[in-house]
């Protein structure tokens, strides 16, 4: 994991967090990477799910004829696979959701509102963020916490939007339709993870330079391409009611960063999206068209960014000396969250119970608060708090996650599986989180094969399937297993080898 190269206080003190971009670079290049628990972990929230044909909207012009919309699915899926491979994604599942919350807000105000897309974070301290096959938009922590507010944070993720509604990634569907779809997939993520890395090259093994290089060729968007993102983007912004000047304010402060720093500082997103005074000119008078001044304070976007932000933190001491715990509940939220790193469990507890009696139903607060009783031993007083949260909240993957966890904790791994399997009839909460639980929990209280089932599906999320096939041709070898569950075991394995037959055949 990469030490964040930025100051967490002064980001988010608001003290021209562009600024801080050129020593990230330089301390990025000397330090080592450092793990830290909470987001250590790749896993998405979104998993991406399984869609058949007909749910998906066919876009019908002559260039559809390139990949049909089931190819570009399949496409994606993989790519996802290959992103989770080969980058960290982060583990923590409230700046998960609320990177998808806002993605789905903007979706639904883009031009094709029912387009399958998923959102997911990636740990990376570079200022960037991506737009893969079958609408997967990466967004690097480095954007989160160096966006000022919402809506510049949201500015860049509806550009992405644009890129995948305009179809401007047909060029490099069409390079890559000479690869294999692993190889295909493992290429793009490659190319757009190792953007921001410089380490691409062990990525595009797979995929012979020449085709790696005409891949990349056709992920570079050409300028017509970003005005129209551009665009379309602030139209988004404006049905979503978000303020449209928070794309060209980023894009302006982005742009000054590389003017006072030289290209040696350069943010990752403008290497790939060159702005120039021309697209911050033409996108400020576009903004302006729409009118400005709609943004709202949002408590989410400061609590998320905050948290990220603690919890990122190298230097929690010097966070918490920043913090001001006059200015409002995400300050007051980060301050416990520093106390608690700087080992203060006492005064993290304080904060946050007084936050929950100003707002005593947020999700955040209280499984944060669960979080630190179970880290003070109180594990009865959290699972009591869980499971209240659990009544309100029936069915919330976030809430459903953190039970379980306890649950497991609390040594009740029946009652933790039983919570795990109702989470997974809803597809958005298959997460390798909630796989990981699963696994832990029926090698401890379900049948065996069950256990082995969990661990395919881990593998499978991870690109894995030779492990994939393996734990379930052991289930199939187990005895005692029911029909029907042999059945299952069975088509699951038809899904793998058809997989990887399609890899082979097509290497
Ligand atoms: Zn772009």
């Amino acid at each position: 994991m990469n030490i964040r190269p930025y100051s967490p206080p002064k980001q988010y003190l608001g003290v021209i967090p562009v600024l801080r971009y050129a020593d990230l670079r330089m301390i990025r290049r000397t330090l080592q990477i450092a793990a830290l628990a909470l987001l250590s972990v790749a896993f998405p929230r979104m998993a991406s799910s399984e869609i058949s044909a007909d749910q998906l909207p066919d876009f019908g012009d002559s260039s559809g004829a390139l990949i049909s919309p089931v190819q570009e699915q399949e496409l994606g899926e993989a790519f996802m696979r290959s992103v989770r491979s080969q980058a960290k994604l982060v583990a923590d599942p409230h700046i998960n959701r609320y990177i998808s919350q806002l993605g789905a807000r903007l979706v639904a105000a883009s031009d094709t509102p029912n387009y399958p897309f998923t959102f997911f974070v990636v740990d990376d301290p570079s200022i960037n963020a991506f737009a893969g096959p079958g609408g997967r938009i990466g967004v690097h922590t480095g954007l989160l916490l160096a966006a000022e507010n919402e809506s510049e944070l949201a500015g860049v993720i509806a550009h992405e939007i644009a890129h995948v509604t305009q179809r401007h990634l047909l060029r490099a569907y069409e390079s890559a339709r000479q690869l294999s779809l692993p190889t295909a997939a493992a290429t793009i993520a490659a190319i757009l993870l190792g953007a921001a890395t410089g380490s691409a090259d062990a990525g595009i093994a797979a995929a012979s330079a020449v085709q790696a290089g005409s891949i990349q060729h056709q992920l570079n968007f050409t300028r017509a391409n970003e005005k129209e993102a551009d665009r379309i983007g602030i139209q988004t912004l404006a049905r979503a009611d978000i303020d449209p000047y928070g794309m060209p304010a980023f894009f302006e402060r982005l742009y000054q960063t590389t003017r006072l720093y030289g290209s040696a500082s350069i943010p990752e997103f403008l290497s790939t999206h060159p702005v120039t005074t021309d697209r911050i000119a033409e996108s400020s008078e576009r903004a302006q068209q729409y009118g400005s001044g709609k943004q709202r304070d949002s408590l989410e976007f400061e609590l998320a960014k905050m948290r990220l932000a603690a919890l990122s933190s190298r230097n929690p001491a010097s966070l918490l000396r920043a913090l001001d715990l006059a200015r409002g509940p995400a300050r007051r939220y980060g301050f416990a969250l520093a106390s608690w790193r700087t080992g203060d469990r006492a005064r993290a507890r304080r904060e946050l119970e007084a936050l929950r009696r100003q707002d005593p139903d947020r999700i955040l607060y209280r499984t944060t608060l669960t979080d630190l009783l179970m880290d003070e031993g109180e594990v009865s007083r959290a699972l009591e708090l869980l499971s209240d949260t659990m009544r309100l909240y029936p069915g919330d993957p976030v809430v459903g996650q953190y039970y379980a966890e306890a649950l497991l904790l609390a040594g009740k791994a029946g009652q933790a599986r039983e919570v795990i399997l109702d989470l997974l009839k809803d597809e958005h909460a298959r997460t390798e989180a909630i796989y990981k639980l699963w696994a832990r929990a029926t090698s401890i209280a379900g049948p065996a094969w069950e256990t082995r089932f969990a661990s395919a599906e881990l593998y499978y999320m991870k690109g894995n399937l030779h492990l994939a096939i393996d734990q379930l041709e052991q289930a199939l070898r187990l005895k005692g297993v029911k029909d029907y569950d042999q059945a299952r075991i069975r088509a699951r394995l038809h899904d793998f080898k058809s997989l990887l037959a399609q890899r082979v055949k097509r290497e």
